[in-house]
C-alpha cells in the first residue's frame, strides 16, 4: 500500500535539504530520502572541509611570508589540528545527526535508504512506497568519477572523500586532474610538506577558466615547488609496496598517494527515471526555468548541469519550492553564476570567459589589469599575484564575464558579479569611486582600458 504525502525529495544535498525543510515549514507533508548523509557532499567531503584545509594552508603560507616583511618566523606544519577540526567541527565524525535533527525539526520526515522512482509521482525506498500528490524533487548530486586508466581500479587511490579524511599528509602526492578539486588539494598538501605533482591531460590547469588565470596559477605553483605536468595523459597505474606509479607513456612517476580528481558523475543510475520519461544514462537532467524536469518532477543541484556549486543548488531549491507551492516568481537566470577556486591566489570568476563569449559570436572587448600594478598589490608585495580580467559585450556596453584572481579574489568577485547580473553599463562603472587602496580598485584601470 502506498502512503500518500505531498512531496518526496530524493537526495539531500544542500538544495534538497533546504527544499525539504522549506516545504515542510510551509505546511506540506514531506518525505526526505537520503542514502548517505543529510546535507550531501558539501559539508562532509567537499566545500566545508576543503576550505578548512585551505584556511590552514593559507596560514602557513602567510607565516612563511613574514621574513623580509615583518620580522622572523619559522613555521612548522602540523596536520593534526586540521584533521581534528574537519572531524570534530565540520563533520561531527562524518555523522549527520545535527543536520537530520535540523530537518526533522522543520517538520520533514527523514527516510534513510535508496530512493527510486517507480511510477508517476511514486517513490519506493527499500520496499516503502510513497505517492507524492504534488510531486518529486530530485537532488541526487554526483560522485567522483575515475577515468578508465589501466590498473587504476582496485588500487587504494584517493578521491576528495578520502583526502578530507587524511590523518597525515603523504610524503608525496600525485594528483590526476588539474581542475578545481585537483589544484586546491595540490596546494594544500604541498604547503603541509607533501611533494606534489599534478598531471593534467589538457594543455593547462583550470581549463574552464581564462587562460590568464591558468598561467598565473601555474607560475605560482611552480615557484612553490608543485610539479605541473600538462598535456600528458596517464596511461597506466600500478600500486606496489605502498607506492603508486603513474605511467605517462614511457615515463613513470611515483608517489605515496594518488588523488584522482578528474571529474564527477551524476547519481542517476538506478533512480528509475524511465518511469517518468527521463533517461538515467544521460549526463544530467534538463530542467526549465522553474526546475521542472517532467510532469510532477523537479530537479535541482549538480544533476541539472547548470553549475556544480552549492550556491546553484540552493538557488534552484528556492525556485523549485516556489513553484511547488504555486507561488509566482521569475525563472532561473544563469547569466552571472559566480565560481571561486580557493587556491592562493584565489581565482574568482563570473559569467562567460572570453572564449565562451566569442563562441556565442558576441562582439567582445577584453582587458587585463595585473594586481601587482595596483597600489594595494604593490603594498601587499609578497603573495600579490593576481589579475582582473573583464569581458565586455561592445554592442550592449556591459560586462558578460569577469575574473578577479589574487588575494581575496573571491571577495573582489562580488562587485563583478553584481555588474554582470544587473548588466550595469561599463560607462556607469567607470563613473564610480573605488576605495583607495583596495584590491578591487584594480577593476578601474581594466574598465578604462575597455574604453580605449
Ligand atoms: C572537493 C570538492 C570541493 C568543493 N568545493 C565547493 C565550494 O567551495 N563551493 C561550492 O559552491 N561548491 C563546491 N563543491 C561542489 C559542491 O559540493 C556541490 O555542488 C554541492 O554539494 C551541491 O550538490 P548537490 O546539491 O547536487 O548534491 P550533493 O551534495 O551531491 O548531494 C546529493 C545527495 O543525494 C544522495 N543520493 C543520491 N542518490 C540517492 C538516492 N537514489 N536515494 C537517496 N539519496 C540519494 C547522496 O547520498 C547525497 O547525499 C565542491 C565539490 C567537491 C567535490
Amino acid at each position: 500500500m502506498a502512503e500518500e504525502v505531498d512531496v518526496v525529495v530524493i537526495g539531500l544535498g544542500p538544495g534538497g535539504e533546504d527544499a525539504a525543510g522549506r516545504l515542510a515549514e510551509a505546511g506540506l507533508s514531506v518525505v526526505a530520502v537520503e542514502s548517505r548523509l543529510v546535507g550531501g557532499e558539501c559539508p562532509y567531503y567537499a566545500c566545508v572541509p576543503t576550505k578548512m584545509m585551505v584556511r590552514a594552508a593559507g596560514l602557513l603560507a602567510e607565516g612563511g611570508r613574514i621574513p623580509g616583511m615583518a620580522g622572523e618566523a619559522s613555521v612548522h606544519p602540523d596536520w593534526a589540528p586540521v584533521a581534528a577540526r574537519i572531524r570534530d567541527e565540520a563533520t561531527g565524525g562524518w555523522d549527520d545527526k545535527a543536520a537530520a535533527d535540523r530537518l526533522t525539526g522543520k517538520g520533514a520526515r527523514l527516510v534513510r535508504g535508496h530512493g527510486r522512482v517507480t511510477g508517476p509521482r511514486e517513490v519506493t525506498v527499500d520496499g516503502q512506497v510513497f505517492q507524492a500528490r504534488r510531486g518529486i524533487v530530485l537532488n541526487t548530486g554526483t560522485s567522483p568519477a575515475a577515468p578508465p586508466v589501466d590498473g587504476l581500479a582496485g588500487t587504494p587511490y584517493w578521491t576528495n572523500r578520502e583526502a578530507v579524511q587524511a590523518t597525515e599528509p603523504p610524503a608525496s602526492l600525485l594528483v590526476l586532474g588539474g581542475g578545481v578539486v585537483g589544484v586546491e588539494m595540490a596546494q594544500v598538501f604541498s604547503r603541509f610538506g607533501s611533494r606534489v605533482t599534478i598531471v593534467e591531460h589538457g594543455d593547462r590547469l583550470l581549463a574552464n577558466e581564462e587562460p590568464e588565470s591558468s598561467a598565473l596559477l601555474r607560475d605560482v605553483f611552480e615557484r612553490e615547488g608543485i610539479g605541473v605536468r600538462t598535456g600528458v595523459a596517464a596511461t597506466g597505474v600500478a600500486y606496489e609496496n605502498g607506492e603508486f606509479t603513474l605511467r605517462l607513456g614511457d615515463e613513470g612517476i611515483v608517489g605515496d598517494r594518488l588523488l584522482v580528481a578528474t571529474g564527477r558523475r551524476s547519481n542517476l543510475k538506478g533512480l528509475g527515471l524511465d518511469a517518468v520519461g527521463l533517461d538515467e544514462n544521460a549526463r544530467g537532467i534538463s530542467v526549465d526555468g522553474h526546475m521542472r524536469a517532467a510532469d510532477g518532477v523537479w530537479a535541482i543541484g549538480d544533476i541539472t548541469g547548470m553549475g556544480a556549486f552549492t550556491h546553484v543548488s540552493m538557488y534552484q531549491a528556492a525556485i523549485a519550492v516556489r513553484d511547488i507551492l504555486g507561488e509566482e516568481g521569475p525563472p532561473a537566470v544563469y547569466r552571472a553564476v559566480p565560481r571561486v577556486t580557493f587556491t592562493d591566489p584565489e581565482i574568482g570568476s563570473v559569467g562567460l570567459t572570453e572564449a565562451q563569449a566569442r563562441e556565442q559570436n558576441l562582439p567582445v572587448c577584453t582587458s587585463v589589469s595585473p594586481i601587482p600594478d595596483s597600489t594595494r598589490g604593490w603594498i601587499h608585495k609578497t603573495g600579490n599575484d593576481g589579475l582582473v580580467k573583464l569581458v565586455e559585450n561592445t554592442e550592449w556596453g556591459t560586462l558578460v564575464g569577469a575574473t578577479a584572481a589574487g588575494p581575496s579574489g573571491g571577495e573582489v568577485l562580488g562587485f563583478l558579479a553584481v555588474a554582470v547580473h544587473t548588466e550595469t553599463p561599463t560607462a556607469s562603472l567607470r563613473e564610480m569611486i573605488y576605495a583607495y587602496p583596495t584590491f578591487h580598485r584594480a577593476i578601474e584601470p581594466a574598465l578604462t582600458a575597455l574604453a580605449r
